[in-house]
């Protein structure tokens, strides 16, 4: 197979038109058998459930090259579980989970001269999303939705390095109590806008969000969970029924136990505990492990010993552990690799 002719270790993260995606219909109260397709632009009524009332979730995971030739992608059966549970949530029909999983394979095959070769640290990303469809004007959910999964080349996340960032404590929240923040909704990331546009023109890279309760508990930023290590190196990271249960940050925890022995207390974590923490990190599948360096609270600034320059000790070692399991270095967990060809 020919590689498409694409600067893969230039490559940015924006989307890049390939040349098969995955559709299926739902209508009648049962999903078509699905197929691939050519056409990446959808036609839909003005008065789509999704255009009205939003009803649509994704997913996000990556296909890639490891060491030894192979295409593979991590976990894909979690993202399956994962959109399950968000369609649950905003009444939508399941896709059945294995067919999300042959969905991926289909795809990244039907794309493979898009998937980056080993070393060029780009990866193939994968978009699976769910949408309501047909017309809904009085509030109530779509009787009809489309599943589509396409895939897009997307550039290295750290180009020459990992650098700590700084985020500042927001006073938006991205989640109500008991609403929709452990699903992977595109409201959540609607109103999550502004508050990541007037973070960036003051100068912050992220937000982290309280718990919009009390204000008192770390929750997450807008798109990755948070994940601390301790002065005594014993791995911290929040439990929330508001945050999304990254497929990241679970596999960490598996790797700090299971493969560096470390201690993992997954609880509720308070914004007063941050200043004595050793090392702080944003854990997605984007980035793996975001280092974070900094975190301004209101003008007062809490610094990690680990510094601006790179990531903590700690953090580096589960990010080199996670991402030799990722490429084939480091023997994975039984059914974490799913190989594609
Ligand atoms: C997708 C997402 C994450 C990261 O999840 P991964 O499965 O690790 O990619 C974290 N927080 C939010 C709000 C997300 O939408």
């Amino acid at each position: 197979m020919e590689k498409k002719n694409i600067d893969w270790s230039n490559l940015g993260f924006g989307y890049i038109q390939t040349d098969l995606r995955y559709v299926s219909n739902y209508k009648n109260g049962a999903w078509d058998e699905g197929t691939l397709s050519s056409d990446s632009m959808i036609t839909l009524s003005e008065c789509a459930g999704v255009l009205q009332y939003a009803q649509t979730i994704f997913e996000g995971l990556k296909a890639y090259t490891t060491e030894d030739g192979h295409i593979v992608t991590f976990r894909p059966d979690l993202n399956a579980s994962r959109l399950a549970d968000s369609a649950k949530r905003l009444e939508m029909p399941v896709f059945p989970e294995d067919r999300f999983v042959d969905a991926v394979v289909k795809v990244v095959e039907a794309n493979a001269a898009y998937v980056p070769p080993f070393g060029s640290g780009a990866t193939l990303y994968l978009r699976p999303y769910m949408f309501g469809t047909n017309p809904v004007i009085g509030v109530k959910p779509a009787d009809e939705y489309q599943f589509r999964l396409f895939c897009t080349p997307v550039g290295p996340y750290f180009k020459g390095g990992a650098k700590p960032i700084t985020i500042r404590v927001s006073d938006f929240d991205r989640a109500a109590p008991n609403g929709t923040g452990h699903i992977k909704a595109g409201l959540n990331y609607a109103m999550s806008l502004h508050a990541i546009v007037s973070a960036h023109e003051a100068g912050f890279d992220e937000n982290m969000y309280l718990d919009p309760k009390t204000r008192t508990k770390v929750e997450e930023t807008g798109g990755a969970n948070f994940l601390f290590v301790t002065k005594d190196n014993k791995i911290v990271t929040p439990k929330s029924n508001s945050i999304l249960p990254s497929i990241t940050r679970r596999s960490l925890v598996y790797v700090a136990k299971e493969y560096l022995g470390l201690e993992v207390e997954e609880r509720e974590v308070f914004f007063d505990e941050v200043k004595d923490f050793a090392e702080c990190g944003l854990c997605g599948t984007a980035a793996v492990i975001s280092p974070v360096g900094k975190i301004n609270d209101h003008g007062k600034e809490i610094c990690f010993p680990s510094g601006m320059e790179k990531m903590g000790p700690t953090t580096q070692k589960l990010y080199d552990t996670l991402t030799g399991i990722q490429m084939g270095k480091i023997e994975a967990p039984e059914g974490w690799i799913k190989v594609i060809k």
